[in-house]
C-alpha cells in the first residue's frame, strides 16, 4: 500500500468497510444504532462481530479488546484470542455478538474513588458503536465505555457520551424555536491541537526523572534556552522529519485526520494537529495519536514527552481544544450567517457559551486540573488560572451596541436586522489571533487553550457540552414561553451580555494588571488543584450534572477523590525520586568531586608549597558549603514527607503537598541545580539541561 488515499482508514472498521461486509438489513440497523442511537439487537451484533472478526483476521489479528478509557487518563486493554476449541482438538476462529457489545473486566485495579465497593470488583464494558473499531499491534480494539456493577461510570468516555446527549437535546429545543424542523441531531466537534516534546532516548535513559515522572526535577538553565526563539515553525531536524512521517501514516491508517504538523515555541518541542470531527471520536483519536506518537518515537531512537512541564525555565505543553457545535445537516451553529434569523440563531448559541463560560469558570478551571498543569497555568507561557473569554473587538462591538440599545458603527459594512434590532452583517473576525486568552473565539468555533498536554480531552468537553446545554435549556424555556419571540430573543440577549459581560476580556492575559481586574470583575482565580478542586462539589455543580444526567452525586464524589489521590500520588512520586536522585547520586559525585579537588591540591603542594592552589582550594569550600546546604534541604524534604502520614482527608493532604511539599522540593532543587553549575561535567551524574534540549540533530 502507498498511497496516502489506500492508507488512510485501512485498520478502521468504518462505513466503507461495514457497507461492503454486512448484509444490507444489518448495516442499515447499525448505521441506525450509530447515527441515531438506536439499541442494537444481539442478533444484529452477531453479525457484525462476525464480520468484524473476518475483517480483522484478513489484516493479521488473532486478539480482540475491549478498548477503554479508565480514569487514569490513558488507555487500557486486555487482550483475547479468537480462538475458540472445537471437539476435534483443534480451534476455529470466533467472535460472538455477545463479546462485542459488552465485556467484564475486573474493575478492582483501576481507580473508582470508592464507587466500587470490595465485594464486587467485577466491571462492564459495553461497546460503543458511535466510535469505529480498529486494529492495533494485531489486535481489534473496540472503543468501550467502562461502569461498575452498579452502572456507575468508571471511565472517561461515558459522561462524555452522556454530556453530548445533554447538549443535542437542548440545542434541538432552541433550534425548533427558531422554526428549524429539517435538524434530527446536534452534536459538539473538536480539533484538539497536540503539543508535545521529542528527545533522544540514550538521554532519557540517564535521568531517573523523566523515568519515573516524565519530568526533570533537576537541571540547571542552560546558557541557551528559547530565548532566540529560533524554533517556533522553524525548519524540521531530518530526523524529526522521518518521526512525523511515520507517525502521520500510523494515525492515519487509524483514520485519525492528522493534518498539521510543525515546531513549536520551545527547542526540541512540537506541534500536531489533526483536522476536527465528533467529541467523543476526536477523544478517542487524541487518546490514540498521544500512544503512538510515543510508540513511533520508540522506533526512532527518541523518547515522546507529553508531560506539561517536562523542562524548569521552557515553555510547557499544552492541548488547544477547538469546540464548536454542529447539525447533521452540516451548519456550524458558531458560524456567523447571512441572513438576519441565522445571526440571530448564531448570536442566542454565542450568548448561552459566554454564559455557560460565566457560570462555570470553576468547573472549566476543573476541568484541566492536574499537579502537571499547575506548573503552566498562572505561568506566563499559558493562559492563566482565570477563566475569561476573548470575542475579538467586533464581535464585543456588536454585543456593545445591543446591550447599549445603540447602533454598531460597521463602517461600510451592510446593516441586517436580528430581531428587532439592526445589526450589521458580521463577518469572521479580522481581528489579531489573541494567543493569551484561555478562551477564544477563532471566527466559527473557540479554542480552549487550558488542557494539559498530557490530558484526556474528555473532562473539558464534558464540563463545555454540559454547560452550555444548561444555558440553551434555560434558554429553550423562556423563548417558548414568549408571545412574542423576536423580542423576547432581543430582551435574552440583552440581559445575557449584561450579566455575563464580565467574562469577557480581550487583552493580554499575560499581564499582571489583568489579575487585579479579574479579581474586580468578580472572577475566580483558581490557581493549583487543590484550590479549585472544593468547587467540584459544590451544590451548584452537582446540580448542573445530575439535572442533565451527565454524573450522578456519587460519581461527582468518586472523581473528585480520585483527582485528590491523583494529583497527591503525583506529588509523592516526584519528592521521592528527587530524594533518591539526591542522595544516591547528586550529593556523592560532589563529594567526588571534592575529593579529586582536594586531592589535586594535596599532590600540587607536595610538588612545592607554594603552588597556587586557589581554584581548587575556594572551590571546594564553596562545594562544601553548598553540599552542606542541600544535604539540609534534603532532611527538610524527608521531613515534609514523613509528617504525610497524620493527615487523613483527601483535600487537606492535597494543600499539605501543594502548601509544604512543593516548597520542600523546589527547595531541593535550588540547592542542587547551584550545585549542578559548580561541579565538573565528568563528575555530574545525570545529562544537563543543553545535552537533553538539543538532543536530537
Ligand atoms: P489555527 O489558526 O488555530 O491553527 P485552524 O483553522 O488551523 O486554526 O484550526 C485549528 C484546529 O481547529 C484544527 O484542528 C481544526 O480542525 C479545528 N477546527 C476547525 N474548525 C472547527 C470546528 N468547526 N469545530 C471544531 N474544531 C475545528
Ligand atoms: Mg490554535
Amino acid at each position: 500500500m502507498s498511497s496516502t488515499t489506500e492508507l488512510f482508514g485501512s485498520l478502521v472498521f468504518n462505513d466503507v468497510v461495514m457497507k461492503e461486509r454486512l448484509p444490507k438489513d444489518t448495516f442499515a440497523k447499525l448505521q441506525n444504532t450509530i447515527k441515531n442511537g438506536q439499541r442494537l439487537e444481539i442478533d444484529v451484533a452477531a453479525v457484525v462481530a462476525n464480520a468484524m472478526k473476518d475483517w480483522a483476521i484478513e489484516k493479521g489479528a488473532t486478539h480482540f479488546t475491549h478498548w477503554f478509557q479508565p480514569m487514569t487518563g490513558i488507555t487500557a486493554e486486555k487482550h483475547d484470542s479468537f480462538i475458540s476449541p472445537t471437539k476435534e482438538g483443534k480451534v476455529i476462529m470466533e467472535f460472538s455478538g455477545k463479546e462485542l457489545i459488552q465485556g467484564e473486566p475486573d474493575a478492582s485495579s483501576f481507580p473508582s474513588g470508592g464507587l466500587r465497593s470490595t465485594f464486587e470488583a467485577r466491571g462492564y464494558t459495553a461497546w460503543d458503536p458511535t466510535s469505529y473499531a480498529f486494529i492495533k499491534d494485531g489486535t481489534l480494539c473496540i472503543p468501550t465505555a467502562f461502569c461498575s456493577y452498579g452502572g456507575e461510570a468508571l471511565d472517561k468516555k461515558t459522561p462524555l457520551l452522556r454530556s453530548m446527549e445533554a447538549i443535542n437535546r437542548q440545542a434541538l429545543r432552541v433550534l425548533r424555536l427558531f422554526g428549524n424542523e429539517d435538524v434530527t441531531s446536534v452534536r459538539t466537534t473538536v480539533g484538539p491541537e497536540q503539543e508535545y516534546f521529542l528527545i533522544d532516548k540514550e538521554v532519557y535513559e540517564k535521568r531517573k526523572d523523566l523515568i519515573y515522572t516524565g519530568r526533570t526535577l533537576f537541571g540547571a538553565k542552560p546558557p541557551k534556552g528559547q530565548e532566540l526563539e529560533d524554533h517556533y515553525f522553524g525548519s524540521i531536524k531530518p530526523r524529526v522529519n522521518a518521526y512525523m512521517k511515520d507517525l502521520d501514516e500510523a494515525l492515519w491508517k487509524l483514520g485519525i485526520l492528522a493534518k498539521t504538523k510543525h515546531n513549536e515555541v520551545a527547542p526540541a518541542q512540537h506541534e500536531l494537529a489533526p483536522i476536527f470531527t465528533t467529541t467523543n471520536i476526536a477523544a478517542d483519536h487524541n487518546q490514540l495519536t498521544m500512544e503512538m506518537m510515543q510508540k513511533v518515537a520508540k522506533k526512532h531512537g527518541m523518547v515522546c514527552l507529553l508531560h506539561e512541564k517536562p523542562f524548569e525555565g521552557i515553555n510547557g505543553s499544552g492541548k488547544h481544544n477547538n469546540w464548536s457545535i454542529s447539525t447533521n445537516t452540516g451548519v456550524n451553529l458558531l458560524e456567523p450567517g447571512d441572513t438576519p434569523k441565522e445571526n440571530a440563531q448564531f448570536l442566542i448559541f454565542l450568548c448561552a457559551i459566554i454564559k455557560a463560560v460565566d457560570e462555570y469558570q470553576d468547573l472549566l478551571r476543573i476541568s484541566v486540573a492536574s499537579a502537571g498543569n499547575d506548573h503552566r497555568l498562572g505561568a506566563n507561557e499559558a493562559p492563566p488560572a482565570i477563566v475569561s473569554v476573548f470575542l475579538g473587538a467586533e464581535l464585543t462591538g456588536i454585543l456593545e451596541s445591543i446591550e447599549n440599545d445603540t447602533e454598531y458603527d460597521a463602517k461600510k459594512k451592510e446593516h441586517l436586522k436580528i430581531g428587532v434590532q439592526v445589526l450589521p452583517r458580521f463577518f469572521r473576525d479580522t481581528t489579531d489571533r489573541n494567543r493569551t486568552s484561555p478562551f477564544a473565539f477563532t471566527g466559527n468555533k473557540f479554542e480552549f487553550r487550558m488542557l494539559g498536554s498530557s490530558i484526556s480531552i474528555s473532562d473539558a468537553n464534558v464540563v463545555l457540552n454540559t454547560a452550555v446545554a444548561e444555558e440553551l435549556r434555560q434558554f429553550a424555556d423562556i423563548l417558548c414561553e414568549a408571545d412574542d419571540f423576536n423580542s423576547a430573543l432581543n430582551d435574552l440577549i440583552k440581559k445575557t451580555i449584561k450579566d455575563h459581560k464580565r467574562i469577557i476580556f480581550n487583552g493580554n492575559g499575560y499581564d499582571d494588571a489583568w489579575v487585579a481586574e479579574a479579581e474586580k470583575r468578580g472572577l475566580l482565580n483558581l490557581k493549583t488543584t487543590p484550590d479549585c478542586m472544593p468547587y467540584m462539589i459544590s451544590p451548584k455543580n452537582i446540580e448542573l450534572f445530575t439535572s442533565h444526567k451527565v454524573f450522578s452525586e456519587a460519581e461527582i464524589h468518586s472523581r473528585y477523590e480520585i483527582s485528590l489521590e491523583n494529583y497527591v500520588k503525583i506529588l509523592n512520586i516526584e519528592a521521592l525520586t528527587m530524594l533518591e536522585m539526591a542522595k544516591r547520586d547528586i550529593l556523592p559525585a560532589v563529594s567526588a568531586f571534592s575529593k579529586e579537588l582536594s586531592e589535586t591540591a594535596s599532590l600540587k603542594k607536595a610538588v612545592s608549597p607554594k603552588i597556587n592552589c586557589s581554584y581548587e582550594e575556594e572551590l571546594l569550600v564553596r562545594l562544601s558549603d553548598a553540599a552542606a546546604s542541600m544535604f539540609e534541604k534534603v532532611k527538610a524534604l524527608d521531613d515534609a514527607l514523613a509528617a504525610t502520614k497524620d493527615i487523613g482527608d483527601a483535600l487537606e493532604l492535597a494543600v499539605y503537598y501543594k502548601e509544604t511539599v512543593i516548597g520542600a522540593m523546589n527547595g531541593l532543587r535550588s540547592a542542587a541545580d547551584e550545585l549542578e553549575t559548580m561541579t565538573a561535567k565528568n563528575f555530574w551524574p545525570y545529562p544537563s539541561y543543553g545535552d537533553i534540549l538539543f538532543s536530537i540533530k
